[in-house]
């Protein structure tokens, strides 16, 4: 028989992308292309859907074409997604009512403070695991449902459809013959029970949504439908759908209780799979659904604002180096960062500090200070953020993890690895294939459709490149956390 391929569809804030990957989880193939973000007001984010629609089909074939492959090679599809933003189309027609509202956009921001004064916010995490915010969609679909003329009308007559973008892609690509989602994305909308994994009545009455506007939920893994054939030549089923941090985690094999995975892009993003019951945090964080073929895991989740965001900083605005690359040559220079500490509180603190108002600042400057050193501590500062997500994570699950796994842009980084491996007390482990929110979604996909016998079939290629082992003695570590909590507290507003 010929040999078969996995085609992910990888739909992100900037770019859509298409990856082709073979049995043992190798990228064969692929093709992204940018799209536009549009910024109506300060504050205001949205992506036309036609562009989301546009470059995600685009790909599709180029992917396949730049692997020498045709449709009839592609076993099956999964696709991922950024999580949390909005779109309203017409039931008939599939025509979106207005743009989709991106998760970044802040126009919901006063409407999120009001839900948390009018004391919703128990009963918000009690049901959602989310603190709310207008990251979520609810906000954004009840701001959509007030102001679009007509909406709230046609909404309650049944005539409108709401989505997630995998939910959107998944109408198009079924050509409208299918309106679900699945249950990680599904658990990011605020409208969602993650105890009951259903819609939830009273959310729906809080937000005004009618339930006829929403998408029937599934694990991650599930034959959702098959692709017209005009889409891509040829009809392929979709056996996945997983939010991005979610398929990264699954890429990443933290399937068990306790494992760990943080990408380390602009911002950083840690998920811990806190198995089948669900944690409450008393530190903050999220408590969401993880991907998965069946029933799913329960995820707690945490994010470093600032992470690789501060090394363009270093490069960008103080222009201290030239490429994010060369922070690694300075850092290494110097064996520590002579006592400086910098925290990258540019837009304040997130779990578990949570202060807003927090702003950067930089201790323990003397005269000795270098250049070197003021980089190293500059890298320094994404580990010791990281660090205190997962330390909050330990404390909140009473689980000390073995390991984190890590990808994302700065997880090139072999200084900002191997201290982060010391900071923690953790190993760290770096896969091959960095690719891993791809990877997630071809990986669920797989098995779902009974290209992979299981788990066991895919761990069993699992690559990883380079593990980092923890170095520091005990009292060393200590000290070095010691300054870093003083200098988060000068940070702090209060
Ligand atoms: P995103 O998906 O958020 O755009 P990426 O995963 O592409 O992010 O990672 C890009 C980020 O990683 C940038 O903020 C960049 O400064 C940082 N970065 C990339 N390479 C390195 C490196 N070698 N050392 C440190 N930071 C790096």
């Amino acid at each position: 028989m010929k040999k078969k391929y996995l085609l992910s569809l990888d739909q992100g804030t900037t770019s859509s992308r298409a990856i082709i990957f073979d049995e043992t989880g190798n990228i064969r193939g692929s093709s992204a292309r940018e799209f536009k973000q549009l910024y109506p007001q300060p504050g205001w984010v949205e992506h036309n859907p036609y562009d989301i629609l546009g470059s995600q089909m685009g790909v599709i074939s180029e992917a396949i074409a730049s692997a020498g492959l045709t449709p009839r090679d592609i076993e099956a599809i999964g696709i991922t997604n950024q999580r949390e933003t909005t779109l309203v189309w017409d039931a008939e027609t599939g025509e979106p009512i207005c743009n989709a509202i991106v998760w970044q956009c802040r126009r919901t921001a006063e409407a999120a403070e009001r839900l948390i004064r009018e004391g919703y916010e128990r009963l918000i995490y009690g049901k959602t695991g989310l603190i709310p915010d207008a990251y979520f969609s609810a906000t954004k679909l009840r701001w959509i449902l007030d102001n679009v003329a007509g909406a709230r009308a046609r909404a309650d007559a049944g005539k409108l459809r709401f989505g997630t973008v995998d939910t959107y892609l998944l109408w198009h690509l079924t050509g409208g013959r299918v309106h679900a989602t699945d249950f990680t994305n599904a658990s990011r909308t605020m409208l969602f029970n993650i105890h009951t994994l259903d819609w939830d009545d009273d959310l729906l009455e809080i937000f005004g949504v009618p339930r006829s506007m929403l998408p029937e939920v599934h694990p991650s893994g599930f034959m959702y439908g098959a692709t017209e054939t005009g889409i891509v030549g040829r009809s392929i089923p979709v056996c996945a759908m997983a939010g991005d941090q979610q398929a990264a985690l699954f890429g990443q094999l933290c399937t068990h209780k306790g494992d760990m995975k943080n990408t380390y892009g602009t911002g950083c993003f840690l998920l811990m799979n806190a198995g089948d019951e669900a944690p409450q945090s008393k530190r903050g964080l999220i408590t969401t659904l993880a991907a998965s073929v069946g029933r799913p895991d329960y995820a707690l989740e945490g994010s470093v604002f600032v992470g690789g965001a501060a090394v363009q900083w270093l490069r960008d605005e103080l222009r201290m180096i030239r490429t994010a690359a060369d922070s690694e040559k300075y850092a290494v220079r110097v064996s520590d960062a002579g006592g400086v500490y910098v925290v990258p509180a540019f837009v304040g603190l997130g779990a578990p500090h949570w202060d807003s108002r927090a702003r950067g600042t930089v201790t323990g400057i003397t005269r000795g200070t270098t250049k070197e050193h003021f980089i190293r501590a500059v890298l320094e500062s994404i580990a010791y953020q990281v660090f205190d997500v997962m330390h909050a994570m330990e404390r909140d699950t009473g689980i000390k993890p073995t390991a984190l796994k890590v990808d994302g842009g700065a997880s090139a980084n072999d200084f900002l690895m191997q201290f982060q491996a010391d900071i923690s007390d953790c190993k760290v482990v770096r896969p091959k294939v960095v690719e891993t929110t791809a990877l997630g979604a071809s990986y669920l996909a797989g098995l779902t459709c009974g290209y992979f016998n299981g788990l066991a079939d895919i761990e069993a290629n699992a690559q990883t490149d380079r593990t980092f082992a923890p170095t520091f003695d005990e009292a060393k570590r200590q000290a070095l956390l010691l300054g870093w909590e003083e200098a988060i507290g000068k940070a702090k507003y209060r």
